[in-house]
């Protein structure tokens, strides 16, 4: 039963966090050169409320965090409003817009809808001290960095789905008392 008790209190970060290990890699957008047509493609195949903003997937730095509804009303209304926003038109997350190519369509500059701050923790952090900052901060999402890459993302209902499997297997965890 100690053994038990002192496992739950050692959850870390990473445990909780998504992919698991066999899950398809997390999908993040880079802060400059994807296209209109690209991110509209990631938004229809996933339904994840948000995406972690990275310099390049080399890299995995973050760059922010911006939010799937702000990404599709934004778009929607460029294609709209926008004087030559079309599928091939480049995204740019970054504070300058290089110069476009010639003849390239115009590009869209979305760092206003982007989170510049998103909170992170790595992945050796305590859960119970995630848990602790998501509570206290009413965080919905939370990225998890290693050596400052981007590892992956915990959510609120991570968060409870971890929670209610802990609560199971040790009842008395003063974790979640
Ligand atoms: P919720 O956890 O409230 O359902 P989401 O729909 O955003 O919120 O996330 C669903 C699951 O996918 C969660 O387990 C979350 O950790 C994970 N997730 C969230 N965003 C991403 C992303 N951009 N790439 C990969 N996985 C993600």
């Amino acid at each position: 039963l100690e053994s038990k008790e002192e496992f739950s209190h050692k959850t870390l970060a990473m445990d909780v966090m998504r992919p698991r290990r066999s899950d398809p890699p997390l999908s993040v957008i880079t802060q400059d050169g994807m296209s209109v047509e690209e991110v509209e493609s990631l938004i229809a195949e996933t339904s994840y409320s948000g995406f972690p903003v990275v310099v390049s997937p080399e890299s995995q730095r973050l760059v922010g965090f911006v939010q799937r509804r702000d990404l599709v009303i934004s778009i929607e209304n460029a294609r709209q409003r926008q004087e030559g926003v079309v599928s091939a038109s480049r995204i740019f997350f970054t504070e300058y817009t290089p110069p476009q190519p010639p003849n390239s369509p115009p590009p869209l500059k979305l760092r206003g809808i982007m989170d510049l701050s998103p909170f992170t923790v790595t992945d050796h952090t305590a859960m119970d001290i995630v848990v602790d900052i998501f509570r206290k901060l009413g965080l919905r999402q939370c990225l998890v960095t290693h050596n400052g890459r981007l590892l992956g993302i915990i959510t609120k209902k991570d968060i409870l789905k971890h929670m209610a499997q802990m609560a199971n297997r040790d009842p008395d965890s003063i974790l979640f008392n």
